[in-house]
């Protein structure tokens, strides 16, 4: 007799359902905060050139030593500070936890927030803690987060700076607090760095117990997948032994090394959608039935009027451009929507749908 899914698959996994990637094919993509920007042309050709020349027939260099030493000199990490590579940030998050999870073992984060901390813990089999921020502006509650740290005694913790998909940053004094009062890793989630001047990046080596975790993907690398981990040495030698071998391509590795050796192209990018952030943000601003929220990141967070998110989404879809609905995704996101700031056209395209969405009653 053979076994059923039903008999052998946990529970819990069978609960869920498989993480949606919505259809886009046609549509402005501005749903998943992706850099709208190719690479200039004469940056393609030395690429492809890079490439040409990269061994398809070996294994990658198993800690991607070159791509290393390519971040840890665009992106400033401080000396004695150990980094860990991973298939996507997302995976970095899967080695934390894999490395520490145990019956009972708990990991916290902020809500609204980012759901792969929530999902990562699931897949471990730890305990989730999801504490809730301010209702109206979705500032962090330090007294709530203090004491949830103290009653539950996170193995984990992560706070993503800013946060995704609020956009707002978090008062740092506040996370500092947070790192002291914490008995286990307080993981900083840097995914939008490009599009803030705040980091944690230089206060590593600060407290024993903070890491700061980036990614290449919303500073215009999304398809590589790359992610990357930084902090003490004495935590980074434990968590670097649930790594896969050879967990970073050698198309990624070679893709990204040239890419951060020509940062300044990436730069202008990211500065370019830094600019259009503001001028968007003003804009939405200006319509009436909209409440836009502060962000530094390369989204930003709108409210509708009760009950119009779903109809705004889909008349905004209907006339060509993909957003995304968080309406129902949090208590706290009821009539909410999240837009990625893309090109100036996009954005104008974006404009007129939302306008004329909202005029439609
Ligand atoms: C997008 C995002 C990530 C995931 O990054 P990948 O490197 O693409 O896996 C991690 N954290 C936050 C807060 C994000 O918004």
């Amino acid at each position: 007799m053979t076994t059923h899914p039903a008999d052998l698959i946990r529970p819990d996994v069978q609960a869920l359902r498989a993480y949606h990637v919505p259809e886009s094919t046609g549509l402005i993509k501005l749903d998943a905060m992706e850099n709208p920007y190719p690479w200039p042309e004469a940056l393609r050709e030395d690429w492809l050139a890079t490439l040409r020349d990269t061994a398809m027939n070996r294994y990658p260099d198993p800690h991607g030593e070159a791509l290393q030493g390519a971040l840890r000199q665009a992106m400033g990490i401080p000396a004695g500070q150990m980094l860990l590579l991973g298939n996507g940030s997302d995976e970095l998050i899967q080695m934390l936890a894999m490395a520490v999870a145990q019956p009972g073992r708990k990991l916290l984060s902020l809500e609204p927030g980012f759901v792969m901390y929530r999902m990562i813990a699931l897949f471990a089999g730890m305990n989730y803690i999801g504490v809730p921020l301010r209702a109206d502006d979705f500032a962090l509650d330090l007294d709530t987060t203090l004491t949830a740290i103290e009653q539950e005694q996170p193995a984990l913790t992560f706070i993503a700076y800013p946060n995704n998909p609020t956009g707002n940053l978090f008062d740092a004094a506040a996370i500092e607090r947070i790192i002291e009062a914490s008995p286990g890793l307080v993981i900083v989630d840097e995914a939008y760095a490009p599009f803030t001047d705040r980091s944690f990046l230089p206060r590593l080596g600060d407290w024993p117990n903070l890491l700061v975790m980036r990614t290449v993907s919303k500073m215009g690398l999304a398809g590589l997948r790359l992610g990357y981990l930084a902090g003490p040495p004495d935590w980074l030698v434990e968590v670097d032994k649930v790594r896969l071998p050879y967990n970073i391509n050698v198309l990624t590795q070679a893709s990204a090394s040239f890419a951060l050796h020509h940062r300044t192209a990436l730069d202008e990018q990211t500065n370019a959608i830094r600019a259009e952030r503001g001028r968007l943000f003003d804009e939405l601003r200006a319509l009436d039935g909209l409440t836009c929220f502060p962000s530094d990141a390369n989204f930003i967070l709108v409210r509708t009027a009760a009950g119009r998110a779903g109809p705004i989404f889909q008349g905004i879809k209907d006339r060509g451009v993909l957003i995304k609905k968080l309406d129902g995704a949090h208590p706290t996101l009821s009539d909410c929507l999240r837009l990625t700031v893309g090109t100036p056209e996009e954005n104008a395209a974006l404009l007129g749908a939302l306008r004329a969405a909202l005029a439609e009653r």
